[in-house]
């Protein structure tokens, strides 16, 4: 847990933590974010998180709260404060507080921004990975602006109970054509039978993930093709491998969906592989 919370300028005990009842976020989901990993204390991919905060701010004309380095400041303050090793820090901008109103405040309202980090168990993801994850699927119940980071997660916190409820770990949303669109909270691949990397394109149906983008690097490195392209759950089920990417994640194998095997049911050798080498190649700051 975190235990320590920035609000605002301020650093708070956890349970000190707070946001007005009036904040847009609260009431509208009128909010953004980001989730960047930490391993041995350092940002991985920080940039590139903090480039799709400020397009997730852009696409709806929220100001930025600060600057790039002073963000950066608030992020690795919050992970000192916290003493997380490895884990992830989470920062949240929000259009800030007003009486509730469809329309945006006055301008110059300012922002609200919290940051928290926590600690997570290098070794207990790693065994994770060793086994492999089930995932359910259902339809695809979200707005049509997913490549934006929105707090409105409401859809994806259903999906992922109703995968709970099943016995699986993790949910998949499919859009109405049949094609998987994206994990409730990853990205999904597949390894074809010739080898190939498939993932859909990054459109609007599917956040473009920071651990996506930095995968495609490590594909282009290792000269493995990659195709970007919709498929199915029923691809997904006969392909020879299938994993999903998220920062929290890194690459983490399925093995099962909605309850029949992926191949022989066990982890594939190109997702150990490449989950592997993803930090050769992930940028990681200072
Ligand atoms: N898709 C969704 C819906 C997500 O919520 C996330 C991460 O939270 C991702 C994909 C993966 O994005 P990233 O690799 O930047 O963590």
């Amino acid at each position: 847990m975190a235990r320590v919370v920035y609000v605002n300028g301020r650093y708070f005990p956890w349970g000190e933590a707070r946001v007005h009842a009036e904040d847009r976020g609260f009431q509208f989901a009128d909010a953004v974010y980001e989730v960047c990993e930490v391993r041995s204390g350092r940002l991985v991919d920080e940039a590139r998180h903090m480039a799709r905060l400020e397009r997730s701010l852009e696409e709806l004309h929220m100001p930025r709260p600060m600057s790039r380095a002073a963000l950066a400041r608030v992020l690795r303050e919050t992970v000192r404060r916290n003493r997380v090793d490895d884990g992830l820090v989470y920062l949240q901008v929000s259009r800030g507080v007003a009486p509730r109103d469809f329309l945006f405040p006055a301008e110059g309202t300012p922002p609200t921004v919290v940051c928290l980090a926590r600690s997570t168990s290098r070794a207990k993801a790693a065994a994770r990975a060793e086994r492999g994850i089930a995932v359910h699927t259902g339809p695809d119940t979200r707005w049509e602006r997913c490549d934006i980071k929105t707090v409105m997660l409401l859809p994806a916190s259903l999906a992922k109970e109703q995968a709970r409820a099943a016995g699986a770990s993790d949910a998949w949303f499919v859009d109405a054509a049949g094609y998987i669109t994206e994990g409730a909270s990853n990205n999904v691949w597949m390894v074809d039978t010739e080898g190939r990397l498939i993932t859909r394109p990054a459109d609007k149906d599917i956040l473009r993930g920071v651990t996506r983008m930095t995968l495609i690097d490590l594909l282009k490195r290792e000269r493995i093709e990659l195709v970007e392209r919709p498929f199915t759950v029923a691809e997904a089920k006969r392909a020879r491998e299938v994993f999903i990417t998220s920062a929290t994640n890194i690459l983490t194998p399925v093995v099962s969906i909605d309850g029949a095997p992926v191949a022989n049911g066990v982890p594939g050798s190109m997702t150990s592989r490449l989950r592997g080498l993803f930090h050769d190649v992930a940028e990681v700051a200072d």
